[in-house]
């Protein structure tokens, strides 16, 4: 990117209500068969619209053919079993029912390239896709198989290399990983975590980003947040492990949070996408909030490598809200830009 303070989302757009029930979690599909991958089609055009339309710089599918941002991707690989639920703790803080991993996993085809060569074809601006990162992959299911998590997310690494070797291939421009399982099982992120994340950049040219978060805005998410204290420092346990790795990208809360902004310095030398929109809260930001998020993120980020991005993804949100934030994201940004000298803009 020439341009500085380049926009983009964390992940995740509101899907229109004719192909999914809105404002939910894996929330089911309203038609099949032939419908279902047409109106697919028609949901990444309008995302689409509705992001450059906003003034995103770096766009991405808003996962409007995914029901689930780990699920989806579980479901197109073999050894898993999608008849036998289990009831597992998600990020050691909700139950939810989720498949079993029964035998060796496996890809059998690639599982979103189809759908990033069509949303190459329909612009020209760069493209940022998301994947589930091995930890939080091994995090939202039951393994009935393997009997280690760290065994299971190296599978998962080797399977999510593939996917996104393709995924570069078919032109998307940055792969993220989403890890908000990084911000729980500390130990394990430094043991194997950040090691795995690296197995799946291997040998990719295109930019790598990760994403780690305190989550989507449902309930127990926000519950788990009221018991973290009045500073979160999860940050503080991962960053140094992140800021010696290969990744390129490290995408954070910041926006409504009390994540210390200064705990942004343990990455010094790493791209930043800075949330500066509150995911949790359907107020809308005023360009002026986001720019002060920015602003202070600034101290700590030098201003070409700061990529103002949202907390996290916008699913649970309604349409008009999200589109009122990516809005308020990219007038924002523009703000701050402004306030640059010029010169590094001509760079
Ligand atoms: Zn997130």
């Amino acid at each position: 990117m020439t341009k500085l303070l380049p926009t983009s989302t964390a992940g995740s757009l509101p899907k229109p209500s004719w192909l999914a029930e809105p404002e939910k979690l894996w929330s089911p599909w309203k038609l099949e068969g032939d419908e279902l991958v047409a109106a697919k089609h028609d949901a990444l055009r309008v995302t689409l619209a509705e992001q450059e339309g906003a003034g995103i710089d770096i766009v991405s599918d808003g996962e409007q053919t995914r029901q689930h941002f780990v699920t989806t991707f579980i479901e197109h690989l073999d050894g898993v079993d999608f008849n036998r639920r289990e009831t597992v703790r998600i990020r050691d803080r909700y139950d939810a029912s989720v498949p079993s991993v029964v035998g060796p996993v496996s890809r059998r085809k690639p599982v979103f390239v189809e759908d990033a060569k069509f949303l190459r074809a329909q612009t020209d601006c760069p493209i940022k896709w998301a994947l589930p990162g091995p930890m939080t992959m091994i995090d939202t299911l039951h393994d009935a198989h393997y009997g280690s998590r760290e065994k299971l997310a190296w599978e998962f690494a080797t399977i999510l290399n593939e996917e996104a070797r393709e995924l570069e291939a078919a032109g998307v421009d940055i792969v993220q990983f989403d890890e908000p399982a990084f911000n729980v099982f500390f130990e394990e992120v430094n043991d194997w975590g950040v090691a795995c994340l690296e197995k799946a950049i291997e040998g990719l040219a295109c930019q790598t980003a990760v994403h780690i978060c305190y989550g989507y805005g449902i309930k127990a998410n926000t519950d788990w947040k009221k018991t973290l204290g009045s500073e979160w420092r999860q940050y503080e346990q991962t960053f140094p492990k992140l800021q010696a790795s290969n990744i390129d990208l490290v995408s954070l809360e910041c926006h409504n949070s009390h994540v210390p902004m200064d705990l942004i310095e343990l990455l010094r030398g790493k791209k930043v996408m800075v949330g500066a929109i509150d995911v949790a809260n359907t107020a809308v930001e005023t360009p002026e909030e986001v720019a002060a998020t920015l602003r202070k993120a600034l101290q700590f980020v030098d201003a070409d490598k700061l990529y103002p991005c949202t907390n996290c993804g916008m699913t649970p949100l309604s349409r008009a809200v999200a589109r009122g934030k990516l809005a308020a994201l990219a007038a924002g940004a523009e703000l701050v830009r402004r306030e640059l000298p010029a010169s590094m803009a001509a760079e």
